[in-house]
């Protein structure tokens, strides 16, 4: 069954817009426009110019944008911490989107940071992040990776299986280190967006069954060269509301109590996953509201047990940069397809698609989309933005309203494209990734060089090089 099948052709909270070229405030960085001109403005600069500069498909971030909703996210989680008379940590899950810069901007502002994969590791220490205060998850981490780990002196080290404690003990013992870990466990509670299920099993690859927390934890107690600091539980991603997290945290405060009668357990990591807003259906919960009802279930459950509060630790990585980036394309052909007889859709192709943003082909994820360049008069056109990738799945946005004078060479912005889109990337169908552009104060640099097509012909090793025999 193809995503086509279940989707209905115009999907119902889809209405057409008053005006085509309004910006719906959410799923904007702040401080979007249209200049004088009308050509939409992000960071201070007409992504005309943007695109005139840097081409297209472009990744445009604003860097301000980053440094705020960091700075917003961790005084969130500090604050609610603080009223329930503890404190949190917060760390930027790298997977959304890594690069020094951005490793930089959300150091300075008090956040840890979270790598998957030593890939992960090794830009973060590039940018010369603290490594003790460096999360390392990851259900299958290698001996290499590991040991790596250990001799840095990365804070904690998520253990995800048996199998990966003994080696990571072994690693440590024969370093002489003690490396501290988490475990990462089900709490059973799978957050999808709008609702949340609660299973007591999970038919899942990542941590422990719940029930087996305290075997496995009694299990690392006993290795001298492991130090147990906490359960560790992430509900998944593009979350609405506290339910799921404080169904969640009941659930691991139950264990985590039992787990004090045989130690200390100073921490407890909640993961990330709050959802932000993608298109103008979605209305995120403010990130304070969730640090406080969320916080707020944690105490409440410490209290029903009689325990102290651990410090708490959260991982969001979409709520950071989600926002902040839009993606450029240019138009290159539009087409009018009959999808019945009452209606027509229009394919608007662009230079980009799913090696740029993924996240439609593999989710079935929702976008939204604006003519950048210009403003228009024309009425809306139900329209379908495409990529220029050989698979009929290869969609940008799935259903929106653009101009119905929408034309080639005319410049698309979607936003709420920072995170999940660059660090998703391909080179599928051999096209050259993207640069990401930093955009502030009216001033854009380049923060990850694009792609070039010699980048790609590069590790070909059929291809001749000069001078060789
Ligand atoms: C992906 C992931 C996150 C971040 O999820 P977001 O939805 O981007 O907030 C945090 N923790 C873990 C373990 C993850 O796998």
């Amino acid at each position: 069954m193809s995503a086509s099948d279940v989707r209905p052709a115009v999907p119902e909270w889809l209405l057409p817009p008053a005006d085509v070229n309004e910006l719906v405030e959410a799923v904007w960085p702040p401080r979007a426009g249209r200049d004088d001109l009308g050509a939409l403005s992000i960071g201070g600069i007409a992504t005309t110019d943007l695109a005139a500069q840097f081409g297209t498909p472009l990744y445009v971030l604003d860097q301000d944008a980053v440094v705020a909703q960091a700075r917003r996210v961790r005084q969130a989680f500090d604050d609610a911490a603080a009223r329930h008379g503890t404190t949190a940590r917060v760390y930027y899950a790298g997977k959304a989107f890594l690069s020094t810069e951005i490793v930089r901007w959300v150091t300075a502002e008090g956040l840890a940071v979270d790598v998957a994969t030593g890939g992960e590791l090794a830009v973060a220490l590039a940018a010369g992040a603290d490594p003790a205060r460096i999360g390392l998850h990851g259900n299958n981490k290698s001996r290499l990776e590991l040991a790596r780990a250990v001799e840095l002196g990365v804070g904690s080290v998520i253990v995800d299986s048996l199998v990966e404690i003994d080696r990571l003990a072994e690693i440590a013992a024969a370093r002489g280190a003690v490396q501290p870990v988490l475990v990462r466990v089900n709490s059973g509670v799978h957050a999808e967006t709008h609702d949340f299920l609660a299973t007591a099993h999970e038919d899942q690859k990542f941590g422990f069954a719940l029930t087996d927390a305290e075997a496995v934890v009694a299990r690392i107690r006993e290795l001298p060269s492991l130090r147990f600091v906490g359960l560790h539980c992430h509900i998944g991603s593009q979350i609405f509301g506290t339910a799921g997290f404080a169904e969640s945290a009941s659930r691991l405060v139950a264990v985590h109590a039992r787990l004090l009668g045989g130690g200390d357990v100073p921490v407890l990591n909640l993961g990330g996953g709050f959802g932000i807003a993608y298109t103008s259906v979605d209305d995120p919960t403010p990130i304070e509201d969730l640090a406080d009802g969320i916080v707020a279930a944690v105490a409440r459950e410490c209290e029903a047990h009689g325990i102290p509060l651990p410090m708490l630790a959260f991982e969001p990585g979409r709520a950071i940069v989600g926002r902040a980036g839009v993606t450029l394309y240019e138009v290159g052909t539009t087409k009018p397809v009959r999808v019945s007889d009452e209606l027509e859709r229009l394919y608007v192709s662009v230079d980009g698609g799913m090696s740029d943003n993924a996240r439609p082909a593999l989710y079935g994820a929702a976008y939204s989309a604006r003519v950048a360049n210009r403003r228009s008069d024309a009425p809306a056109a139900l329209s379908r933005v495409v990529g220029r990738h050989c698979e009929s799945g290869d969609i940008v946005v799935d259903a929106e309203y653009l101009p119905a004078d929408v034309t080639p060479g005319d410049l698309l912005a979607v936003p709420a494209t920072g995170a999940y889109c660059y660090s998703l990337a391909s080179n599928y169908n051999y096209v050259p990734r993207p640069p990401v552009v930093a955009v502030s104060n009216g001033v854009a640099r380049v923060i990850v060089r694009g792609e070039t097509i010699d980048d790609l012909l590069a590790r070909d090793a059929g291809i001749p090089t000069e001078g060789a025999e």
